[in-house]
């Protein structure tokens, strides 16, 4: 099942069933608990990110493809890092270059993100995907100067600018996707493909993360882990291609959709 949250015409947010390209059925209940989907159609008058995230758990240099463009070894853990849930954006707002803290090397990575349903610690591979609520698109936006060279060799400095997790736009249950290890995963710049690859290419799978980080913490409902991009980020272009105001980036998955923002300055 798809489903999208989303701002109807007098403001207000709820939940919906996306059943066809533009029919939205109303959700009742608590899409972490007891839920259903209603017969009344809804209009959306926004789509929102799928959730407001409690913690969002980032993993990076999960793809093979990937390791071996900025040329560095296979890992033998996941690498963890963290981003702080200010820094979600919803489908179709902007990815805010940072004027502040200023960066001018902001880069795209698409991401298969897990959102958890039910509360884990300590789950093992074979129960794993049991505490998955589903999956959506993730654009894990990067300032790679902050990211590699001021940051102090934490990646967080880099990655939880404000906007830099846009996530949508709905999300996929996980009966509907039964094997999260075979989805077509790509990102495009205006309209360009840059990234174009599978999740089969993962070094550590999904259930692999979920034993690993709830090995240490309790993973909670609404928390949101980003499995990592595959290769073809801008940094590792020759020469390098960041974003730039004006551009429009896409992060599209295979059985979920296309989550797509535009790129502008932040007003300073
Ligand atoms: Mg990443």
């Amino acid at each position: 099942m798809k489903i999208i949250r989303y701002l109807d015409q007098e403001g207000k947010p709820g939940y919906a069933r996306q059943t066809t390209e533009d029919l939205f059925l109303r959700i009742e209940g608590d899409i972490f608990g007891d839920f259903q989907v209603t017969g009344e159609s809804v209009n959306p008058v926004r789509i929102l990110a799928p959730l407001a995230p409690r913690a969002i758990l980032a993993v990076g240099l999960n793809y093979r493809g990937h390791a071996k463009e900025i040329g560095s070894p296979l890992p033998k853990r996941p690498l963890l890092f963290m981003m702080l849930p200010g820094a979600v954006q919803h489908p179709g707002g902007p990815i805010l270059l940072p004027r502040g803290l200023r960066s001018d090397k902001v880069d795209y990575e698409c991401e298969l993100a897990v959102v958890i349903g039910r509360s884990c610690k300590n789950a093992t591979r074979a129960n794993a995907l049991d505490h998955v609520l589903g999956y959506t698109c993730a654009n894990d936006v990067s300032a790679r100067d902050w990211q590699k060279e001021w940051g102090g060799g934490q990646f967080c400095r880099g990655k939880t600018f404000d906007t830099f997790c846009p996530l949508g736009p709905c999300l996929v249950t996980r009966d509907s996707m039964p094997d999260p290890h075979s989805l077509t995963i790509r990102s495009m710049v205006n309209g360009e493909i840059r990234q174009e690859s599978s999740t089969s290419d993962l070094i550590f799978d999904v259930p692999t993360l979920i034993e690993f980080l709830s090995g240490s913490t309790t993973l909670e409902p609404g928390t949101v882990i980003l499995t990592g991009t595959p290769p073809g980020v801008g940094v590792a272009r020759n020469p390098p291609a960041f974003l730039q105001p004006g551009d429009e980036v896409s992060v599209e998955i295979e059985g979920i959709g296309r989550l797509t923002n535009p790129v502008r300055e932040e007003e300073v």
